[in-house]
């Protein structure tokens, strides 16, 4: 039986910076490794949403895609809460993340209203936080990415960090912590991408999908040289 794996790529027009389309790239070769056949449906403003949805990725953008994107994202909200809420895995990387969260104040005081899927709250600072990014995490071990944000997120009790920051600035300078989880939803400002050097995270989102659509997961793979040699070099690479 060919187990198909639907992943919804939200936005990819207006929010795919860095690179973080790659991650819908290694999330399905992970899932072809690992037995499944991955199908990736783009949506863009105005695109339907499909019937059947497996996992979602969401990438990054300047603020004037956020901006391009907000209305449309509130109109599928109660879809979108709807899947986080039966558990259907979820990445939403830097400008995608934040608005997952509850708003966007932006630098020049635009609010923009967020589907309040993950506790986080997120204001535009004068401090820009960029560069190689090192976190620490007790399900996925080390994460290493690339973070460049000015928008500076505080955490609510409804989610947790998704690490330590060991290296970089991660959610904000203070705090310590990179990124934001509630479910199987997860946010987090690293790009690079991030799931070609983290393969951990793709297990992850193939796993939950996997336990939900098929009501198991047995891994396939273990070991990606490839991505240990990026994941390597990047940690070698200086802020
Ligand atoms: N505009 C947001 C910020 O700078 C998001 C940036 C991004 O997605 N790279 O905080």
């Amino acid at each position: 039986m060919v187990k198909e794996l639907v992943i919804v790529s939200l936005y990819p027009r207006d929010m795919n910076i860095y690179g973080d389309r790659g991650n819908v790239l290694a999330l399905q070769r992970r899932a072809r490794a690992h037995g499944f056949e991955p199908r990736v449906i783009e949506v863009n403003p105005g695109d339907p949403w499909p019937d059947r949805v497996d996992i979602v990725l969401g990438g990054g953008g300047q603020d004037s895609g956020q901006g391009r994107v907000a209305t449309d994202l509130r109109e599928r909200a109660e879809t979108i809460r709807a899947l986080a809420e039966d558990g259907t895995p979820m990445l939403m990387i830097c400008g995608l993340y934040q608005l997952f969260g509850h708003r966007f104040i932006t630098h020049t005081g635009e609010e923009l209203t967020g589907i309040g899927v993950l506790d986080v709250e997120t204001r535009g600072g004068e401090e820009r936080m960029i560069g190689n990014i090192v976190i620490e995490s007790a399900e996925f071990g080390e994460i290493i990415g690339y973070e460049n944000h000015s928008g500076d997120t505080v955490l609510g009790s409804g989610s947790t960090p998704l690490g330590r920051v060991a290296q970089g600035a991660g959610n904000n300078p203070r705090d310590g912590v990179e990124g934001a989880r509630t479910g199987n939803v997860i946010g987090s400002y690293l790009h690079g991408s991030l799931l070609p050097k983290n393969p951990a995270i793709s297990d992850f989102l193939i796993g939950e999908a996997a336990r939900r659509r098929y009501g198991g997961f047995e891994p396939r793979v273990e070991h990606d040289e490839t991505a240990e040699r990026a994941r390597q070099a990047a940690k070698r690479r200086p802020r």
